[in-house]
């Protein structure tokens, strides 16, 4: 007897509720389509927002990048895994932003972990967005500081919250820029100036809106409007919008050179390859000069909502390529992708734990890949599953 003993009770149960998850085996690059079990589907589902993660060109500098400086870093960045690329993608990303420094990490969920992490101890405070993405969570729990959440974008219950918890100690209070699972958007406008008037810093994980939002998509946090003082931590990722792998957060020359010293997910990993900065290098040069990326983007967006509410289909309020539709029941979101999928069509189900009980969904997400007659075809597929669903 070992406790355990009902780990494969808990799997049942998993299929039970429908809260089951599988993984789909692609048989061909991420693109407009993807092809699993031999059948070509159109893809809505992906984070590759400007269709650059089978870029030639993106391609062409990671096979360069590997001519150059071979497949692995060989060592942590601190040992002897930090090259001339890392440096140079450090320096492209700290423009980009308009912080003075970035510093890479090898994947989003290591960068927001490590550097709640690193910023904060027993004693301190984390204020939390209800909706923030498991990373933001898990770097808020493992720093052991007190855990505050904040309704939704409630930014009048986050100033309550930080009014009754003020004193010396670090008060943190992070946000998705562009909330993974809805589209919305952290409401900067009244985030940092009440963070600062308690003296709390404001992290914004944009790791939707980077590539995707702003001039050359800047991101959330235009550099324009928003200073290092305003915005003290942004985190971005590198496997989204760049279609590439990775991340970075950017801030002052001070922040920057904390975490060298004190983030443990930055310590104690093997530096990304080389020839992932080089890629990513070029990915960043293509998402900044090719505007029509963003603006053909825009432009099906637009085309989406308005079919879908002409369809009576009320997709959450987002202006961004994610456009959750709320179906309620996790078993009803499978049915519903499970009927898409039947007209060739791939749309996530988004169930719980990943989203709140009761608000499993449709996670439709667009993309610069796309042209207007896809996401016709899509409109026409949810109107018959739909259909067919509330028939049942
Ligand atoms: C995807 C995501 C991450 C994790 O980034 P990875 O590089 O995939 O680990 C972090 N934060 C948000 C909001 C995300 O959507």
């Amino acid at each position: 007897m070992s406790g355990f003993d009902d780990i494969a009770a808990e799997l049942a149960a998993f299929k039970a509720r429908d809260l089951y998850r599988q993984r789909r085996r692609l048989e061909a690059p991420q693109g407009r389509e993807l092809v699993v079990d031999g059948r070509r589907l159109l893809n809505f589902c992906s984070n590759d927002y400007l269709g650059l993660a089978a870029d030639p060109r993106v391609a062409e500098a990671f096979r360069a990048g590997i001519q150059r400086w071979g497949t692995g870093a060989g060592a942590s960045h601190l040992v002897c895994g930090h090259t001339a690329a890392h440096a140079e993608l450090e320096e492209a990303l700290a423009d980009f932003t308009g912080r003075p420094r970035a510093l890479l990490f090898s994947s989003g969920y290591a960068a927001n972990v490590g550097t709640i992490n690193a910023l904060l101890s027993r004693g301190d405070a984390v204020f939390q967005d209800r909706l923030n993405h498991a990373s933001l969570l898990d770097g808020g729990w493992v720093s052991r500081a007190d855990f505050h959440w904040y309704r939704h974008r409630d930014t009048a219950q986050l100033e309550q919250k930080l009014a009754a918890t003020a004193g010396g100690r670090r008060q943190l209070v992070v946000s998705d820029g562009t909330f993974s699972m809805d589209g919305d958007l952290a409401p900067l406008d009244s985030l940092v100036p009440i963070s600062r008037a308690a003296d709390a810093w404001l992290m914004i994980d944009d790791a939707h809106g980077i590539g995707v939002l702003g001039e050359q998509g800047r991101g959330l946090v235009d550099p324009a409007r928003w200073t290092v003082a305003d915005v003290p931590v942004l985190v971005g990722t590198l496997g989204k919008a760049l279609g590439c792998y990775g991340a970075f957060v950017a801030g002052s020359e001070t922040l920057i050179d904390y975490l060298i010293q004190r983030a443990r997910n930055y310590i104690y990993t093997t530096a990304l390859p080389p020839a992932v900065a080089c890629a990513t290098l070029q990915a960043l040069a293509i998402a900044r000069r090719e505007g029509w990326r963003r603006e053909r983007l825009a432009a099906l967006i637009r085309r989406f909502r308005s079919g879908a509410a002409e369809l009576g289909l009320e997709p959450a309020p987002s202006a961004t390529p994610i456009q959750p539709l709320i179906v309620g029941e996790s078993g009803a979101a499978m049915a519903f992708s499970r009927a898409l999928q039947e007209q060739g069509l791939l749309v996530g189900a988004i169930r719980p734990p990943t989203v709140p009980k009761g608000t499993a969904r449709l996670r439709i997400t667009l993309t610069a890949a796309h042209d207007e007659a896809d996401v016709d075809r899509l409109l026409t597929a949810l109107d018959a599953a739909a259909r067919r669903i509330r028939a049942a």
